[in-house]
């Protein structure tokens, strides 16, 4: 069989006619922050390791995936790099094709010391998430003094050219939205997309609110008082419209609305967490282990129904802020964001 009509039979396509495409793989459940609005400062129960995929049982299934239709993969967590040796799974991830879209979503407290080594494996671009420039706030957001670190990542993946660099920011309300400027102004300063992320009901804590979101609206308003945007439009998909300045300054910045402007409408994402789950919604409450198969033996074509009805039975979209919501059983940093 041909790749083409592989790819057409075997295109994870859900009944809302969404078709997956991008995938996101967790590499572990720990992390060595402790962001408030993600996990307490005692951590975890963490995953014992042999329920952690390989490298191998990794590539594997994102390779079948890939042969699906999947043309966007994100190494995620938890915090992929205090994996031990990240660079290995990039080099293998990109030996499954050279067109695909590789990226990474870090911490950036390791990134400076790794970015060279992952460029050089295949990564094309980074995404580092950043929720304050101001240093005490910094360590009492992340219980981690490490903006000075978080920094210099950025600086050096930009430097090697893991670009477009990426910040992802969790905008919380009376803690850190007096500085979407600030962080708008880093992103002139320095070309980074600062992109500013809804306060989400997963934290492993149960202490999410709908009063601790700032919308996204408001978050633009903010900027906009500083700077004039404009959308720019000349992009891929993305689950928001990014803007540039209108001032032809370098730099975006971008919104990710997921409780006050869900776009599951246009979601197209898939994860795979690090136990080796398939997940086709983050706030889905099914998931379909492909681990347990995989170490029985499953053929590739096992893994491929398995996948297609994994993302056949995806919903149309997550119930946040409604009374019908459940929150999943797992929170973010065990899904992989
Ligand atoms: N450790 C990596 C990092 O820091 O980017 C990857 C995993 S982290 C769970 C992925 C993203 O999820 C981060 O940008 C983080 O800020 C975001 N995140 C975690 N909990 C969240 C929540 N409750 N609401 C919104 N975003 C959240």
């Amino acid at each position: 069989m041909d790749a083409k009509t592989r790819l057409d039979r075997d295109a994870l396509v859900d009944s809302f006619d969404r078709v997956a495409s991008d995938l996101r793989v967790s590499v572990t459940d720990r992390c060595h922050f402790r962001c408030r609005y993600c996990m307490p400062p005692e951590g975890l129960p963490w995953l014992p390791k042999d329920q952690v995929l390989s490298f191998e049982e990794i590539t594997r299934i994102t390779g079948i995936l890939v042969e699906c239709g999947v043309r966007s993969l994100k190494v995620t967590g938890g915090e992929p790099l205090v994996r031990r040796d990240v660079a290995s799974l990039v080099r293998m991830l990109r030996g499954l094709g050279d067109d695909l879209d590789i990226s990474i979503t870090t911490n950036g407290f390791l990134l400076a010391q790794n970015a060279a080594e992952l460029r050089d494996a295949g990564l094309d671009r980074v995404t580092v998430s950043c929720d304050s420039l101001i240093k005490h706030r910094f360590k009492e957001m992340t219980l981690r003094d490490a903006l000075d670190e978080v920094l210099e990542g950025l600086r050096v993946s930009a430097e090697l050219g893991l670009t477009p660099v990426k910040i992802n920011t969790v905008v919380l309300r009376d803690t850190n939205e007096d500085e979407v400027a600030n962080f708008a102004q880093l992103a002139r300063d320095t070309g980074y997309e600062v992109r500013f992320i809804e306060y989400m009901p997963l934290d492993a804590q149960d202490d999410w609110s709908a009063q601790g979101v700032v919308p996204g609206a408001e978050i633009l308003e903010r900027i906009g008082e500083a700077f004039e945007l404009v959308p720019d439009t000349d992009d891929q998909p993305e689950p928001s419209t990014p803007f540039r300045f209108a001032d032809g300054a370098p730099g975006r910045v971008g919104i990710i609305p997921s409780v006050t402007q869900p776009f599951c409408d246009s979601c197209n994402r898939l994860r795979l967490t690090a136990d080796g789950a398939l997940r086709a919604c983050l706030f889905a409450l099914e998931e379909t282990d492909l681990r347990g198969p995989l170490r029985d033996g499953a053929s590739d074509d096992d893994i491929t129904e398995l996948a297609k009805a994994c993302v056949a039975a995806k919903w149309s979209g997550h119930r946040i802020g409604k009374a019908d919501f459940i929150k999943p059983s797992r929170s973010m940093s065990m899904i992989g964001g």
